[in-house]
């Protein structure tokens, strides 16, 4: 459904009465486009502490001119594209105004769409009370700069443990890049793995086998096509209801269709057979399908409950269990859920759709370090208001409240948590797992 609007916002003399007015004012949101470079642009460093080297780096891709903590590069006016900050050298609290000093003269720098990174420790890794205290501390700076800065930039926070200092790269090319455009907010753990970056940085799932569910329409046939654009051959599953739509999506992107209702009893074991039958293997498991049955508690029927828990979480379990208990997924294997910011914030209407949204992020919290052994990673996106089949069917005033209520004043589109997937699904995510992203472009309400 098209956000009338935004398109209103957009279009000059609508965009003028909005300003007037006082109202939520969209962005134009830029997105990545095959062809594009691997960060948006010049990228100013500052900062200091042990991961100065992985933002450097990026800064030298990204061809910007900027040096640790130097200036160069600021008077390019506004063509900044992103500020990145190592934070992992702050020890107390004196050490933030160091943030302070750095992003005061250079906010003003970033442009339209700009990216602000910020670096620093896991407080659990920290040594010292005051250590720990200044890092959590980072979390409230980086989160009040996403809600701040407008004009479609965001903001994140990378927490990386000790040891995984080589394990950032592809997170640095997801955030600094049109790939994160509706991602802001976040805090994002980086555990230490060995480092693996892909051969081609163009195509990082070549060779990779995936199965999305709920494949045929929304986030789902987007998932398959941003995995497809990145090289893996995506096995599209849908219920047998959308054959039509499923094999088209499925021939399209070269793929294969496999009719199955996830919720039925056997479904786990026939995913399972076609899996080890044509592939031997599933690199990359990906449970997008997903339903509401909306009710407050009060009216809600059993069936609504049951249906919602079954698809939404208990098929997930199962998949999970049945693929893993049968060796299917191999190491350096990646497991995505896709929750929802419902399953972290609670929502009218929906007990039965934000428990097992929920749900989602429990099992990914709770296999993460069990299959962390196994070099598998576990991680949930958590989409907010995204523009499918599912939020057009919502009542107008709730449709309008999530489309305006978050940072960047609108609904994302599938590909934005498409493009979330691929990064978690990337071979240079070993070190992120446990994680879950919200991809709701940061709501303006709560965290
Ligand atoms: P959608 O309704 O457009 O698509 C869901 C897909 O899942 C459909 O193709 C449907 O046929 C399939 N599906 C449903 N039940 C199935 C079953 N039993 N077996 C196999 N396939 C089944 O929804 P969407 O908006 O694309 O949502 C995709 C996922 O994202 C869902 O898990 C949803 O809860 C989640 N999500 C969406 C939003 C949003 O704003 N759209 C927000 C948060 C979370």
């Amino acid at each position: 459904m098209s956000d009338r609007y935004a398109s209103f916002a957009h279009w000059a003399p609508g965009r003028a009465l909005v300003r007037r007015l006082g109202l939520p004012d969209p962005p134009r949101l830029r997105r990545y486009r095959p062809g594009d470079p691997p960060v948006a642009g010049p990228i100013l460093v500052g900062g200091s502490g042990r991961l100065g080297k992985p933002l450097q780096d990026i800064a030298e891709l990204a061809g910007s001119a900027g040096a640790a903590g130097s200036t160069a590069g600021a008077d390019e006016d506004r063509r900044i594209a992103g500020l990145g900050y190592d934070a992992s050298g702050i020890t107390d609290t004196a050490g933030l105004r160091g943030l302070y000093d750095f992003f005061h003269p250079h906010a003003r720098s970033l442009r339209s769409g700009g990216r602000v990174v910020v670096l620093g420790t896991p407080p659990r890794d920290c040594a010292t009370t005051a250590g720990a205290t200044a890092q959590r501390a980072v979390e409230g700076f980086v989160r009040s700069v996403g809600k701040e800065f407008g004009r479609g930039m965001t903001a994140q926070l990378v927490a990386v443990r000790p040891g995984a200092e080589d394990g950032v790269e592809a997170t640095l090319r997801f955030l600094f890049s049109h790939r994160s455009a509706y991602v802001s907010g976040q805090v994002i753990d980086i555990e230490p793995a060995p480092a693996n970056p892909p051969a081609d940085w163009d195509r990082p799932l070549a060779g990779r086998v995936a199965v999305v569910t709920g494949a045929s329409r929304g986030i789902g046939e987007s998932i398959t096509r941003v995995l497809t654009r990145d090289g893996a051959h995506v096995v599209c599953v849908d219920v047998p209801g959308v054959g039509d739509t499923l094999s088209t999506v499925a021939n399209d992107v070269g793929g294969t269709a496999v009719q199955l209702d996830i919720a039925a009893p056997d479904a786990a074991g026939r995913l399972a057979g076609h899996l080890a039958d044509r592939h031997g293997r599933v690199d990359i498991v990906v449970h997008n399908a997903g339903i509401t049955r909306d009710r407050t508690l009060r009216r809600m029927q059993p069936e609504q409950w049951d249906a919602v828990l079954a698809v939404n979480l208990a098929s997930q379990e199962r998949i999970n269990a049945v693929l893993l208990d049968r060796d299917l997924v191999p190491d350096g294997g990646r497991i995505i859920g896709v929750s929802s910011v419902s399953g972290i914030a609670g929502n009218r209407g929906q007990t039965n759709y934000a428990t097992s949204k929920a749900g989602v992020i429990g099992l990914v919290e709770a296999m993460a370090p069990v299959l962390a052994e196994r070099r598998i990673t576990v991680n949930a996106v958590a989409p907010g208001f995204i523009e499918t089949g599912m939020t057009a069917r919502m009542p107008m005033v709730v449709r309008e409240a999530g489309r305006r209520l978050n940072s960047l004043a609108q609904g994302g589109l599938p590909v934005d948590v498409a493009e979330t997937v691929a990064w978690l699904a990337s071979p240079g995510c070993a070190g992120v797992t446990g994680n879950v992203v919200r991809v709701c472009g940061q709501s303006i309400l709560g965290a």
